[in-house]
């Protein structure tokens, strides 16, 4: 779907998977005036397909459009396109369990510019794929390093926001973690490099009794909405839930330590290793508090129990 300068989106149209035709002096590429989501359609039991709070994708690419000087497709439009997709794309939803259908939908600045401005037009695209377990290790704990060097996102930057450039500056972090065997990068905060933001493309959680605390949002991170997801699900099954300011400190102290995203959905973390030290969560094994969360989240996600929180919405 395209628009120009009155910010209205065309009806959009369904074409088969493959390059698309681009302007060299488009904002995207030249500006990185680029914007994406992600969230999946899961296979209930009865073969009938769930699309996961598609609303909230919409709601969060409206907020990253007006940072980036973009116009957005409304969330009726957002909701339609994501439907539409998955229909036409239902054979490629894999059977229960055995994962779901990634989609991604992206909102660029399509039209020239030469100078730097917003371009003067806008493409939205929606493409798919299945996918199964994002980090190797499945659902067995991930091991991640703290970076004191590297940071995503400063205050008064694009941090909060799903833009294109943010995942560009974490290429090279992440590049080198993966190289000396690690999982992924846990961030720091750029101005006091004390307090924890995220990972590379999930949300981090640290357990200490009853008590599970994750950074607040406060512009430099991405408000995840697995992460929004499990706060309301630990809430209800009677954990006390913090946001707040969470320090390196504390996270070396957990019990337990687990991140959120829809590419992980819940992962635990068996390992953090900080200016050299490792520190080790629950022998390396799934920690309860992260099972139970995950169980509860994917159960409801694929279908297999009443959704109770009516977070899903039914296809077909
Ligand atoms: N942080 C970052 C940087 C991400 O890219 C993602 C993935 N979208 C998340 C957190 C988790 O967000 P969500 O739960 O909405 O997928």
């Amino acid at each position: 779907s395209k628009c120009g300068q009155d910010g209205k989106f065309s009806e959009g149209e369904l074409v088969p998977f493959g390059p698309i035709a681009l302007n060299p002096s488009s904002g995207v590429l030249n500006y990185g005036q680029g914007l994406f989501e992600g969230l999946k359609a899961y296979r209930k039991p009865d073969g009938s397909i769930l699309l996961f709070r598609p609303k909230e994708n919409a709601l969060r690419m409206q907020t990253g459009a007006e940072r980036m000087c973009m116009p957005a497709p409304s969330v009726e439009q957002f909701v339609d396109a994501v439907k539409q997709t998955v229909l036409a794309n239902k054979r490629w939803v894999p059977p229960t369990g055995k994962g779901s259908l990634y989609l991604r939908p992206l909102l660029m600045g399509s039209g020239a510019v030469l100078g730097l401005a917003p371009a003067p037009e806008y493409t939205f695209i929606i493409f798919v794929s299945p996918v199964g377990n994002y980090f190797k290790e499945g659902l067995a704990p991930i091991n991640l390093i703290v970076e004191d060097k590297f940071h995503r996102a400063t205050p008064g930057g694009t941090g909060s926001v799903k833009t294109i450039g943010n995942y560009a500056s974490v290429l090279m972090a992440q590049k080198i973690a993966k190289e000396k065997g690690y999982s992924d990068v846990l961030y720091l905060d750029a101005v006091h490099k004390k307090y924890l933001e995220e990972v590379s493309s999930c949300n981090i959680f640290v357990v200490k009794g009853n008590v599970i605390s994750t950074p607040a949002i406060k512009g430099t991170i991405l408000p995840g909405i697995t992460r929004k997801s499990i706060i309301d699900v630990a809430v209800s099954k009677g954990f006390q839930v913090e946001e707040r300011l969470v320090s390196v400190d504390e996270l070396l102290d957990a019990d337990e330590v687990f991140c959120t995203g829809t590419a992980v959905v819940v992962s635990p973390v068996g390992s953090i290793t900080y200016q050299g030290k490792r520190v080790e969560y629950g022998h390396q094994g799934v920690g309860v508090v992260s099972q139970q969360l995950y169980t509860s989240l994917t159960s409801l996600q694929m279908g297999q129990t009443e959704d109770w929180m009516g977070w899903t919405m039914q296809l077909n």
